[in-house]
């Protein structure tokens, strides 16, 4: 261990050594020359930020070993040492927790899972807590200090503050929850909606390499959205960008926990399928495991309810492409077991409502299990602790 407060953070954290960090992270081994050429940096520029990060041992010279082979690559490229620092991720959802450990290079360590007995503050933050520490033992084990705690949670998250301001899934309303699991754990969090935090890594790891507008959408128990415009992930002005759950794309439709009429979840998540399900047959489902079953064995009634719910997301889908230019939309969420069902009323709502070129979006569907989304926690963390949220 090279220093002993996890509140140490990388030296120098301008925009640029930020944006070095992220681009060596994202695309590395690279060398100073690539380095420049991704982000637009002159050699100079990328030569003063690399050196601080070096001298703490963030960056290193040479090829990870295991990683790809450096025969044939130019000499001298950068990487970031994955084993200089440990972060913890936490995505808390309506039944359980899920928690992992993760390196410098967001790779997951140890993955541990917690049913929840209860959703209020008081049955879910002992269970934070407790699994938190457990997590530190196991870093101990590394020999590694664990520099930053991510919690993704649903619904109206205040990053900067760090208060969820209203979890619709958790019935929480203005929990500061940073404040209260920092004096417990003595570690820097970070709080953010889930799906940001997972559209983070996607950005960083996954589908959204190189992309520098896409979107991801997620379908299950709510339908969610996080944005990337310009190479940022969107949080807009009051925080809740991306909310396309909440377009409303039937004024005559089912009415919505949120007051409207029609809006997407109203039409295309688990409980609205459900709900759906139930009138179109009669039968008292309750799971979307039942409706799933009932629509495999041919009921029609029940096929049109995936039909319209693939219809409503693959609008809200050419609404988000015709405003943002998405280069990529990527679908994803415990909805996707369901994905056969919607599928063609995606493409077809999507293709009739996408403008002109917008057409041409790749929209790809990605199952990502609930260890990449407390994955996108810990990249938050590794987000705040190289300072890139803040520039
Ligand atoms: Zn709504």
């Amino acid at each position: 261990m090279r220093s002993t407060s996890p509140h140490e953070a990388v030296p120098a954290t301008t925009p640029a050594a930020s944006l070095v960090f992220t681009t060596v992270l994202s695309h590395g081994p690279l060398t100073r020359i690539e380095i420049a050429r991704r982000t637009g940096l002159s050699s100079a520029a990328v030569t003063k930020a690399v050196r601080p990060l070096m001298e703490v041992g963030y960056l290193v010279e040479g090829v990870d070993e295991g990683a790809r082979p450096a025969v044939g690559r130019p000499a001298n490229p950068v990487r970031v040492d994955a084993g200089r620092a440990l972060f913890i991720g936490i995505k808390v959802t309506g039944d359980e927790i899920i928690a992992v450990l993760a390196d410098l290079c967001c790779r997951i360590r140890v993955a541990r899972h917690v049913r929840l007995t209860g959703r209020e503050p008081g049955a879910v933050l002992p269970s934070v807590t407790a699994l938190v520490h457990e997590l530190l033992t196991e870093a101990d084990g590394f020999g590694v200090q664990v520099r930053g705690l991510g919690i993704a949670v649903s619904g109206d998250v205040d990053r900067a503050a760090g208060v969820v301001r209203y979890s619709p899934f958790l019935e929480w309303r203005d929990v500061p929850l940073a404040e209260i699991v920092e004096t417990a754990t003595g570690l820097p969090v970070t709080v953010d909606n889930d799906v940001r935090a997972l559209t983070v890594a996607e950005q960083w790891f996954g589908a959204g390499v190189g992309l520098s507008d896409f979107a991801l959408v997620t379908v299950g128990a709510g339908i969610g959205c996080g944005l990337v415009v310009h190479g940022r992930v969107v949080s807009g002005a009051h925080g809740v960008a991306g909310e396309i759950g909440h377009l409303s794309i039937d004024p005559l439709g089912p009415p919505c926990h949120c007051g409207n009429n029609g809006c997407v979840e109203a039409i295309a998540a688990d409980p609205a399928i459900l709900r759906a399900v139930r009138s179109a047959t009669g039968r008292p489902v309750t799971t979307a495991a039942e409706a799933l079953e009932l629509a495999r064995s041919g009921d029609p009634g029940v096929r049109e309810v995936y039909a319209r719910a693939g219809e409503a997301i693959g609008r809200a889908i050419g609404s988000v492409v015709n405003l943002l230019g998405s280069e990529r939309v990527i679908i994803s969420g415990e909805g996707l077991a369901a994905y056969d069902l919607f599928a063609e009323g995606i493409r077809d709502a999507f293709a009739a409502s996408a403008f002109g070129t917008a057409a041409q979006c790749d929209v790809m569907t990605r199952p990502l299990p609930f260890e990449e989304w407390a994955r996108g926690a810990a990249a938050t963390a590794i987000q705040s602790f190289i300072g890139s949220d803040t520039h």
